[in-house]
């Protein structure tokens, strides 16, 4: 009888932790649904016509230029390049003062976003200054921070500068 229990216990620890193995494999093939809303950047009135206005003072505008509609291949969004200040719903601007995030937004009203770009932006590699601006435009549509696997994502960063699965989920809930 003796010999039956002790078994049946060395089964048992081999069973656990192939178990927890799989949990925490079906855990990770889940997919999250983390999105969240900013409650200091109200989403768009009309998200099919945000105008997007970059300041002449942003450095390596390229970066910028190249990378602030990589959310409008969604159909339920869309900007457009304005050069005319009065027309900025999405306005990129720059802040020698190095202190605080690479960048930030933050809205004065529904339609007025403004992102602030700070010295230390320059010194990430191209694509991590991409995936901030990608990152700050996620905060002009209205969307919050997230612990991972998104690009916005509140810590580091995802080395990419297109929105992610719980990205495009959030757009959607919002538009
Ligand atoms: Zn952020």
């Amino acid at each position: 009888m003796t010999k039956v229990g002790t078994k049946n216990n060395k089964r048992r620890k081999v069973i656990t932790p192939v178990l927890l193995a799989l949990l925490i494999m079906m855990y990770m093939a889940t997919p999250s649904y983390a999105y969240t809303f900013d409650p200091n950047n109200p989403k768009y009135n009309d998200p099919l016509t945000v105008s997007v206005y970059i300041s002449s003072s942003v450095p390596i505008s390229d970066d910028v230029v190249s990378v602030y509609d990589n959310w409008d291949y969604m159909s339920e969004i869309q900007t457009y390049r304005s050069y005319d200040l009065d027309y900025a719903e999405a306005y990129f601007t720059y802040s020698s003062v190095d202190s605080g995030p690479y960048a930030s937004c933050g809205s004065s009203g529904l339609d007025w976003k403004q992102i602030t770009i700070r010295p230390k932006w320059k010194t990430l590699s191209t694509t991590l200054r991409q995936e901030t601006i990608a990152h700050e435009m996620g905060h002009a549509w209205g969307l919050g921070h997230v612990v991972d696997n998104a690009i916005m994502r509140e810590y580091g960063f995802m080395n990419n500068a297109y929105p992610w699965f719980d990205d495009e989920n959030g757009i959607r809930e919002l538009y």
